[in-house]
């Protein structure tokens, strides 16, 4: 769909990739997110129905740092450069609670276990968060270390008011990447033939976890291994007739689960994302 024009297209392809990126947007559990308002698991929805198999589906990772304030950046990435220069994760009674350099994991349940089991979190006018003590970079480090080392988090904080050189900012954790995905195989391709993954629509490359930063890396690396074998693939793919039979096949088998739902998906965006 031409999504300026709401014009229907059909694009014929002897082999497809589907490279639709994560699930963020889709809010599970009501978190935020730090993903881009396109990521709405779209693949994951289109792939299953064709009859492709879903990997670790259930598993999403959450970044410990999203900001918790103001409301305009909610969900935003804190980067973990800002930890890993000395600034620490400090409770509404100003304690340390916790390591600041555990994987994101750990510290994610961590920030939440605080928060919600331990009742310590700084209460916002819309939820809860910890501080995140970024003064104590220059302290460790010296004046001028912020703006070299963290500008875009300085800019992002300094348009609402915020100076994070001498004000610690809120934090929360926010969901991040999608751990799970479609199925594929070592050629990339999923269970349906001729059907490929790349990128974050892939699922368990990483396991049911990951560790920050590998992300690149995959969607290069598997990026390039699908594009290659789905192009070489295409060579001895005849076209066959266009079809919505896998969708039926779907909405029967779903009406005899006893399955009713009005949810549309793919979803696109997020239904308050302004479409113009
Ligand atoms: C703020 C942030 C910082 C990150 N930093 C790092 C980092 O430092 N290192 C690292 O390794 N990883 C990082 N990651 C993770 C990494 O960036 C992502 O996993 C990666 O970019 C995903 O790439 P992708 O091509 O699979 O998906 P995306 O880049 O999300 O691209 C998917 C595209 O598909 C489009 N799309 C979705 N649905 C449809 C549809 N139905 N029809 C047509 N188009 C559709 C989307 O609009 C989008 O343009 C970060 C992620 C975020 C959110």
């Amino acid at each position: 769909m031409n999504m300026e024009t709401n014009e229907i297209l059909i694009a014929r392809a002897k082999t497809v990739i589907i490279a639709t990126g994560g699930a963020g947007r889709l809010h599970y559990q009501g978190f935020p997110t730090s993903n881009h308002y396109g990521a709405t698991a779209d693949g994951l929805v289109l792939g299953y129905r064709a009859g492709a198999k879903l990997l670790y589906a259930d598993t999403l990772q959450y970044h410990p740092t999203g900001a918790a304030y103001p409301e305009q950046i909610f969900g935003a990435l804190v980067t973990e450069k800002v930890r890993s220069l000395g600034a620490k994760l400090i409770n509404v009674n100003g304690e340390a609670f916790m390591h600041p350099l555990e994987t994101r994991d750990v510290s994610a349940a961590s920030i939440i276990r605080e928060c919600s089991d331990r009742g310590n979190g700084v209460k916002t006018a819309d939820g809860v968060g910890v501080w995140l003590d970024t003064p104590m970079i220059e302290l460790k480090n010296g004046e001028g270390t912020i703006e070299k080392r963290i500008p875009a988090m300085m800019r992002m904080f300094g348009k609402y008011g915020i100076d994070i050189r001498k004000e610690p900012i809120l934090v929360y954790p926010t969901l991040h990447y999608q751990n799970g995905g479609l199925d594929i195989k070592a050629d990339g391709m999923t269970n349906i033939e001729n059907l490929y993954v790349a990128g974050e629509a892939v699922g368990g490359i990483h396991g049911r976890n990951r560790l920050m930063g590998n992300s690149l890396l995959d969607i290069i690396v598997f990026g390039r291994n699908a594009g290659k074998n789905a192009s070489e693939k295409s060579k001895s793919v005849e076209l066959g007739g266009l079809t919505l039979e896998h969708i039926n096949k779907f909405a029967s088998e779903q009406k005899a689960a006893g399955i009713e739902t009005d949810v549309v998906s793919p979803k696109l965006l997020p239904n308050y994302a302004r479409r113009k």
